[in-house]
């Protein structure tokens, strides 16, 4: 028994070769469940009647389990899924003018264990399947039924670090990317990673975008607040981001974290043009959401500014990343996992440290 959600295509046209089946009848399910929207076996008219009673025998069309959906007074829907084995994830669906992103989650906690991160609080627990990270979109395309918008881009920037998870990971950007899917085009999808170097080489086969957790401007630091420089460097990590432009004449995105006295020194802002020399980039910095138990803190809007003018007078392409979706715990490195408690304790309404820009 397969799922079907698991299948790209041509991994569909095997299985029903395998098992005795005509190939064209992966075009036919296809077109019914991500075109037509229709996962219901008994709707899919122009399959045989036979063909449809054996279909409940070898593929089946489970979801994960939507338990809950939050919507923000901004827009923002935060919904969380059951994964099985008493775990969650979040998936989020951020507004903004022109767009409406999805952000996926690709494992329950995280094995990279950045200090400043709640999913990196609690070590791996599983990595998601394709199933489960396609039925995101999924469910959430669901949701958005009988609404006025629709997904435009997918992140992978929820809990869990993809490059963790590739098979999983790229087959679900696959489907979801594949014309006979949902036809999105791969230059709206964006895997962000904290710098697994060995597998950055899959972003650019996937020719799909690449965001890069930065977060520091120094080895000494960087080596503390994101463990994984320990083993990738600052220099083998910018190389390797040379070859991701290389390769696929695109740019990347820098996501840098601003943790109050230990990122967001004049010194680091300073730091950055040189560091980034030479390879086509933005920065998005994010200044710290501070979540129970943390150690760091967000600095006040005018650092944040200061940081950023500075990278600006330099000739960089910088935004300061608005933190959306505040009153239902939205935002990054916020998702949790609902069996590991709520981050009820956390403080979202403190208006002098909310940046809307
Ligand atoms: N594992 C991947 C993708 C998920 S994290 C990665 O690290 O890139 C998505 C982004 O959220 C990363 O850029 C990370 O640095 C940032 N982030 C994590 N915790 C945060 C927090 N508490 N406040 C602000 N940003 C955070
Ligand atoms: Fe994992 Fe990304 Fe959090 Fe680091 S920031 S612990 S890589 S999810």
């Amino acid at each position: 028994m397969k799922n079907f959600f698991s299948l790209t295509m041509p991994q569909l046209k095997d299985y029903l070769a395998e098992l005795g089946k005509e190939k064209f009848r992966a075009q036919q399910l296809f077109r019914w469940v991500y075109v037509q929207g229709e996962t219901e076996i008994e709707n899919m008219t122009n399959l045989s009647k036979k063909f449809r009673e054996e279909l409940p025998n070898y593929l089946t069309f489970e979801l994960p389990k939507v338990v809950e959906q939050l919507d923000s007074v901004d827009g923002t829907r935060k919904l969380l899924f059951d994964v099985g084995d008493n775990m969650t994830v979040e998936t989020v669906l951020i507004p903004s003018e022109d767009r409406l992103t999805i952000c996926l989650s690709s494992e329950v906690g995280c094995n990279m264990a950045c200090r400043f991160c709640y999913t990196g609080k609690q070590k791996l627990k599983k990595r998601l399947s394709t199933e489960q990270i396609v039925g995101q979109y999924v469910q959430a395309a669901k949701t958005l039924e009988g609404e006025d918008r629709r997904i435009t881009n997918i992140v992978f920037m929820g809990m869990g670090e993809p490059l963790d998870n590739c098979d999983a990971v790229f087959n679900s950007i696959e489907i979801i990317t594949a014309d006979y899917g949902f036809n999105l085009s791969r230059k709206r999808v964006t895997v962000s990673t904290s710098g697994i170097v060995p597998e950055m080489h899959r972003v650019w086969e996937a020719k799909v975008r690449l965001a890069v957790s930065l977060n520091a401007a120094y080895d000494e630091i960087r080596n503390v607040v994101m463990p994984v420089n320990r083993r990738w460097p600052l220099e083998v990590l910018l190389e390797t981001c040379k070859e991701f432009c290389a390769q696929t004449k695109d740019s990347i995105t820098f996501e840098y974290v601003l943790l109050k006295d230990v990122t967001d020194s004049l010194e680091d802002a300073r730091k950055l043009p040189k560091l980034l020399k030479g390879i086509p980039c933005k920065v998005n910095l994010i200044p710290f959401n501070e979540h129970p138990g943390s150690e760091y803190k967000r600095p006040n809007r005018q650092r944040v500014l200061t940081f950023q003018k500075v990278l600006m007078e330099a000739g960089m392409q910088t935004l300061i990343r608005r933190t959306m979706g505040r009153d239902i715990y939205a935002a990054c490195g916020q998702l949790t996992s609902k069996f590991e408690g709520r981050p009820e304790m956390m403080d979202m309404k403190k208006p002098s440290n909310d940046l809307h820009i």
